[in-house]
């Protein structure tokens, strides 16, 4: 059986932004390597989250240039992002693709992934249940991202996060409001907390208070009536009514903290517009914000994807690509979760890929097999798009 890892940093600067995760570290590839897996690592893969060739090399890889020979021998293709068209023209049918492939967003892609007879393993429909926690890279990448983003925002805030108390004066801690208390929400609240700030969250789903409360955050308590979440854990859309009494509610929290995170996202669907400019122009001159959201629509209005902007006197953070602000740490995280995703479904002798639709993790996020798009929830989103 053979993986092939992508140098993606080489093919995405083509398109202005530069990846700096890889799919494999050394570690994973001698695990697999011990499991009796060839790998083979475009040159270069990892040099941007700090692993060199020869430390792949060392750990059992075989380190090429991508060559058709190459590409299509192997069996599966584990990406960060969706490959590039190049590289799916040169994979042989019934490869299995992994990576990062923003299904909802992508469907020209997943198409030709289909039509290209490959199977489609995307990350982002792995089902949030326990057994599948380990290969889970939307909640590794979040949690990251969590802590990445309060980290900008005190780069940015022109005060400190914790109280300090001198023979110079009095510094107040700083006030820390995060929308969203999903994987992201709380490992921001876990951070800002750990800097000595005051923390406030909100979240539409009211399950998430006491874990809120837990990290030592407070709950705003804002009544709009019938919220809930749907069968997998992810937050429904608000009404137009709902949107504005929470708007409204929210206005005070904003305006007098100076950092604002916002994490609000539907899952499928572009994130709600959570902060208009009014309301960004009633905080104080200097405060930050810092939009989790602004790479897929934004939370915060005016926030521009992939930039800093000043809105209103006030930093707004939309660079977006948290996770790999930490590269080597979500390197390590990813390559963990695709090491366990494959090793939870490789067996037999020769060794091989067990692809079941009767299990519950495969059956969510192989996306396409056998020339058609496998996954209900997607077939609906098309159709409705
Ligand atoms: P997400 O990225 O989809 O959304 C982030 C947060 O934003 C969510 O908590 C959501 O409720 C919230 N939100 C949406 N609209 C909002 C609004 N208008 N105002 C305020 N908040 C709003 O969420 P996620 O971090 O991917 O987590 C989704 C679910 O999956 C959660 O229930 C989480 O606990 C669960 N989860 C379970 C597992 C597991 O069991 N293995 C792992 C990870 C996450």
């Amino acid at each position: 059986m053979k993986i092939l890892i992508l140098n993606e940093a080489k093919r995405s600067s083509m398109l202005g932004h530069v990846e700096r995760r890889c799919a494999a570290t050394p570690a994973t590839v001698g695990k697999f390597s011990r499991i009796g897996i060839t790998i083979y690592v475009e040159r270069d893969a990892g040099l941007l989250s700090h692993y060199t060739d020869s430390e792949y090399e060392a750990a059992g890889a075989t380190v090429v240039a991508l060559s058709d020979e190459i590409v299509g021998e192997v069996d599966v293709l584990a990406c960060v992002n969706s490959p590039d068209e190049k590289t799916i023209s040169m994979l042989s049918a019934s490869t299995i693709v992994i990576g990062h492939l923003d299904p909802f967003f992508q469907p020209s892609m997943i198409n030709k992934l289909a039509a290209s007879n490959l199977t489609a393993l995307s990350v982002e429909m792995i089902p949030r249940s326990s057994r599948a926690q380990k290969m889970d890279a939307l909640s590794s990448q979040a949690s990251l991202a969590g802590y990445v983003m309060v980290m900008k925002a005190a780069n940015y805030l022109p005060s400190i996060l914790p109280m300090m108390m001198t023979p110079s004066g009095t510094i107040k801690p700083a006030k820390v409001f995060v929308i969203g208390a999903g994987v992201a929400g709380l490992q921001a609240i876990a951070t800002a907390k750990r800097l000595g700030a005051n923390v406030l969250a909100y979240d539409t789903r009211p399950v998430v208070a006491e874990q809120v409360e837990s990290l030592g955050g407070k709950f705003l308590k804002v009544d709009i009536g019938e919220t809930g979440q749907t069968k997998d854990g992810y937050a429904k859309e608000l009404t137009d009514e709902q949107k504005r009494t929470l708007a409204e509610a929210q206005k005070e929290a904003i305006a007098t903290s100076d950092i604002v995170i916002t994490t609000a996202q539907l899952f499928g669907r572009k994130p709600p517009v959570l902060i208009s400019k009014e309301t960004l122009s009633l905080m104080k001159p200097g405060s930050v914000v810092v939009d989790m959201a602004a790479l897929s629509g934004g939370n915060v209005e005016g926030s521009e994807p992939g930039k800093i902007a000043v809105i209103e006197q006030v930093t707004v953070i939309g660079s977006g690509n948290w996770s790999e602000e930490v590269s080597r740490a979500a390197t390590d995280m990813y390559a963990n979760n695709i090491f366990n995703l494959l090793d939870e479904f490789i067996s037999g002798e020769p060794l091989h890929f067990e692809l079941s639709f009767d299990d519950e993790i495969l059956a969510s996020s192989v996306i396409t097999h056998d020339g058609k798009i496998t996954n209900e929830t997607l077939i609906k989103a098309y159709e409705s798009a």
